[in-house]
């Protein structure tokens, strides 16, 4: 029989994992990547990026860290140099086709009202169909101009949803970005594309004005600090105060023994729990706060938030369950001491000649550049890239979250899956294994249940996911549940779910990468 051709759109982590696990099937993968070198979102970082998942928990089951790399939380070119060892130890480059962007894909051989009447995905829940076909529209990314379309049996995207596209808050006429006159304004992704000597005189003896409190304007915060000090100071500007953790041990805990082992999640409701899980889950809620007390008391005192009014008014549970963790960088709050970094809390603003106007305020924050690091639209880039409008109606975000069985594929939407959609603590290690099940899939091992049952089980992942984030649900974050989800993966795959040796390891040692080794 003919080898399925395999299209993965990107080259990012996920498109590597997907790249490495279709080949172990004996599949043919084409990846199509529009940057001309791997890595997604590490290629283009600011000049301090480093990981904030632990190194243990970020590395591929079967392909550790060399040892030369000790940092715990390695930087962006470490990051990029294991991934490159990773794409030419599994001889994945040679499937990359770079400088290739997918500007469109078309599913071929099957018309809408045929598909209504499916009762099962692709109409008998298998992965392939003999007359049915994706058509993958490609340009060259330099010059646009158009290249060959690829036609394939199965199309995987991994187009990353924190890269490519901005998100720009909207404005009123007249009071964006073109009502600021004495300055520019950059979307953080810009400034991290630049040459990092061009980005460091951009902000050089500049009045800097950061929009956001996430990562990267934490990291972008510090870098304007320490280029400019206090007489040039750099103001940041959000909305609400964050559990930044300053380390991954909080009071000395591992946080992976408080939120990342069986026993955390029996603290927790699960999708799909039956009533002993559900009961277990009341009765242990206290140790729930417990925990997040444990946390919440530590980032106080480390850091004396309460000192600069930045105590947040949720809970560190609700954090880590909407992945609102980011690390705050070494001595943030000293360079806010010593006047390099002036908070400012707003719900809204506008920009002005001047700079920006915030809520309550009269006086404008003087700026000579504003970055807004306001997140991405992954969201767009995911519902553009098809050309039925079915499908992008399908494929289209609903309160912060595109529905996909197992977190991966849209039971209306057949042959064709997406990894890197969904977050967790350890996004390489989410795909890794999305990227494995999915190729056991490909290779027959189950077939899908029914698009109705299918749609069922989306629907109480979704309520549970969103029930422990509250109003910060926006990343379809799985960091809390993530055993559970595993396990769904491993019985799917005919694997033991249970990955430890021994009852009191399983139930109270953290489940990392290397745990998924092998079947
Ligand atoms: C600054 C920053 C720091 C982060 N730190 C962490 C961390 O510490 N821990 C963690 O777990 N996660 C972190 N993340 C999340 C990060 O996104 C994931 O770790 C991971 O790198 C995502 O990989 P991906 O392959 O899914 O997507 P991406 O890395 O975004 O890769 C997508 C790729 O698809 C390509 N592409 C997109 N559209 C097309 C198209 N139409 N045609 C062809 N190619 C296309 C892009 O060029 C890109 O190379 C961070 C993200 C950012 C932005």
């Amino acid at each position: 029989m003919e080898k399925k051709k395999v299209g993965i759109v990107g080259a990012g982590i996920s498109g590597l994992a997907a790249c490495k696990f279709t080949l172990s099937k004996g599949l043919i993968p084409i990846v199509l990547e529009a940057r001309g070198d791997i890595g997604g979102v590490w290629t283009e970082t600011l000049e301090t990026t480093a990981l904030q998942t632990p190194r243990e928990m970020f590395q591929f089951s079967d392909f550790p860290w060399p040892k030369s790399v000790t940092e715990k939380f390695p930087r962006y070119n470490q990051v990029l140099d294991y991934l490159k060892s990773y794409a030419e130890h599994f001889g994945l480059l040679k499937h990359i086709k770079f400088n290739s962007r997918v500007l469109s894909i078309d599913y071929e051989g099957c018309s809408d009202e045929e598909m209504e009447g499916w009762t099962h995905w692709g109409g008998s829940g298998e992965a392939f169909a003999e007359r049915r076909k994706w058509r993958l529209n490609i340009v060259d990314a330099h010059t646009n101009i158009p290249l060959q379309a690829i036609v394939v049996d199965f199309v995987v995207l991994c187009i990353g949803r924190f890269c490519d596209v901005p998100n720009i808050p909207k404005f009123p006429p007249n009071e964006g970005p073109e009502a600021f006159k004495a300055g520019k304004v950059l979307h953080s992704l810009e400034y991290s594309a630049m040459d990092f000597d061009i980005a460091s005189k951009l902000i050089k003896d500049k009045r800097v004005t950061i929009v956001g409190f996430q990562k990267s304007a934490l990291d972008l915060a510090m870098e304007c600090a320490n280029a400019n000090g206090p007489n040039k100071p750099c103001t940041v500007l959000y909305k609400t105060e964050h559990w930044n953790l300053p380390n991954s041990h909080p009071w000395g805990i591992p946080l992976h023994f408080l939120y990342m082992n069986r026993f955390a999640e029996l603290l927790i409701h699960k999708p799909g729990e039956g009533f002993f899980l559900y009961l277990l889950a009341v009765l242990l809620s206290p140790i729930r706060w417990l925990f997040s007390k444990i946390v919440e008391t530590y980032v106080m005192k480390k850091h004396k938030l309460a000192k600069y009014g930045m105590v947040p008014s949720h809970s560190f549970l609700q954090s880590i369950s909407a992945c609102f963790i980011a690390t705050l960088p070494d001595k943030f709050y000293d360079k806010v001491d010593e006047g390099s970094i002036v908070l400012k809390k707003s719900q809204s603003f506008r920009f002005c000649e001047e700079g920006i106007m915030i809520e309550g305020e009269t006086k404008p924050i003087r700026s000579d550049l504003v970055i807004l690091a306001t997140g991405y639209r992954g969201d767009q880039k995911l519902k553009e890239i098809f050309t039925s409008s079915t499908f992008r109606d399908h494929m289209t975000f609903h309160d912060s979250m595109v529905s996909l069985y197992r977190l991966c594929i849209h039971p209306r939407v057949p042959q064709l899956a997406v990894v890197g959609f969904t977050e967790n603590t350890s996004n390489l290690f989410t795909s890794e294994m999305r990227c494995r099940w999915l190729a056991e899939f490909l290779d027959g091992t189950f077939k899908l249940p029914s698009i109705k049952e299918m749609e069922k089980d989306i629907a109480n992942w979704e309520k549970t996911l969103k029930h422990y984030s509250g109003p910060f649900f926006k990343r379809a974050c799985i960091a809390i549940l993530h055993i559970w989800y595993c396990d769904q993966l491993c019985k799917d795959m005919g694997w033991n779910p249970r990955r430890k040796k021994g009852f009191f390891a399983d139930l109270f040692l953290p489940y990392g990468p290397s745990d998924y080794a092998s079947p």
